[in-house]
């Protein structure tokens, strides 16, 4: 790594710019792709010590790369943490964090709004494996306590949860897992290291699906889990040994996306903010969810831990299910898929799509209702989103 040496602390944007892979002997500006499978060894004694980890150097792209290791490091700085691991796709960070640290007989608490997927891993993959979990209500500290068991071995949270953007407070549950002597690991997706960073509040693992809004223009999956020096000792042996690795190309465009997180996440959350106070005051819309509108109700732990409210606004339909439906089909600016975190605005409606695997139940309890959507406000100009929700509003 250049120009990221020297022990001054520089700002969130000029290590996401200025940390970059060693240059070649071409004196490339910007950093080239290094699709090579393996690396060259001097000689055999050289062989050796790369093996023995006496050498510094890449072997082979399962292991490191140039690419997915400039990657790490500028996460991991972004992150506060003191190293990581990349992974070719968000749940295969999520699957790492599990896998990497809990043993047959251990038990994890998680909140009951966490992503899909990560929700399956814990529902019906572990417990096959002689792990076991508690669902909580991450607004709820005294669940998370309640929950403890003397084999907790993890606390799981993801904060703004999706859709419903619940937030855990990071403080507490991370006093709570020192306490218990228990690893903390938090998705952090849905903020970004721009927007909150759980390590400052005693989360010991960051997990990150790249594929939302650090990629942030809906063109590759990624992933990364990061952490303490210690923990990721076993999260690199997990990932290098069961072979998640990240591509060097998507490594290569991830890394360059990071150099631009921090002025696209203003853009989205100063769009998102201008949505969700415009969605407030619509007669057609019954509530509307956003950490930095002062009616949600975790507003104050919102501006304790996060520095700006996020990309995603979720809010009400009066019209129901029928309401949902013909809002989507009246948007024009708006695509209508299954990602988020994207340059361009999306509107989901998570009770046909992403949560349509749960239950009628199970959905009220993360409150998804049959009318809610949830919004990725993209970086377009802000009166032609406005614009679009107001038509389609007026169709519902
Ligand atoms: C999308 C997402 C994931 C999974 O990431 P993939 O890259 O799709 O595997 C995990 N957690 C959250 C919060 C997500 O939004």
């Amino acid at each position: 790594m250049n120009e990221s040496s020297g022990h001054e602390r520089r700002g969130f944007e000029t290590d996401a710019i200025r940390i970059q892979a060693e240059r070649s002997v071409h004196r490339e500006h910007s950093v080239p792709v290094y699709l090579t499978s393996s690396f060259l060894f001097d000689d055999a004694e050289h062989g050796r010590a790369l093996f023995a980890e006496e050498a510094d150097g890449a072997i082979y792209s399962r292991y490191s790369n140039p690419n997915v290791d400039e990657f790490v490091r500028k996460l991991c700085v972004m992150e506060n943490c003191d190293d990581g691991v990349a992974t070719a796709t968000g749940m295969a960070a999520m699957f790492a964090t599990f896998a990497s640290f809990l043993n047959a007989g251990d038990h994890v608490v998680a909140s009951r709004a966490v992503f899909g997927s990560s929700r399956q891993i814990l529902t019906r993959i572990l417990p096959r494996w002689g792990i076991e979990h508690t669902y909580v209500d991450p607004t709820d500290p005294r669940e998370w306590k309640r929950a403890v068991k003397p084999n907790t071995k993890m606390f799981f949270a993801e904060t703004p949860s999706n859709p419903g953007l619940e937030l855990v407070d990071l403080e507490q549950v991370g006093v709570l897992a020192a306490e218990n002597k228990a690893l903390f690991a938090v998705d952090n997706c849905f903020a970004t290291p721009y927007i909150q960073t759980p390590r400052a509040f005693g989360a010991d693992i960051v997990a990150h699906s790249a594929t939302k809004l650090i990629d942030g223009q809906g063109r590759v999956l990624g992933g990364a889990v990061l952490g303490t020096e210690k923990a990721m000792v076993e999260a690199r042996f997990f990932a290098r040994q069961t072979g998640p690795a990240l591509s060097p190309f998507n490594a290569w465009l991830l890394s360059k996306s990071l150099e631009t997180l921090g002025v696209r996440l203003d853009r989205h959350c100063a769009n998102a903010a201008a949505v969700a106070e415009f969605l407030e005051s619509h007669p057609k819309v019954t509530w509307v969810r956003y950490p930095f509108l002062a009616s949600h109700p975790q507003y104050e732990l919102a501006r304790k831990q996060m520095r700006l409210g996020g990309a995603l606004v979720t809010f009400e339909l009066s019209g129901g299910i029928d309401g949902g439906k013909r809002f989507l089909d009246a948007l024009r600016l708006f695509s209508l898929t299954a990602n988020l975190g994207d340059t361009r605005s999306i509107a989901t409606h998570p009770a046909s799509t992403t949560h349509s695997k749960l239950t009628e139940q199970e959905r009220l309890a993360v409150n998804i209702t049959p009318g809610t959507v949830r919004l990725s406000v993209g970086i377009e100009t802000l009166e032609d989103i406005l614009t679009d929700l107001d038509r389609a509003l007026s169709s519902v």
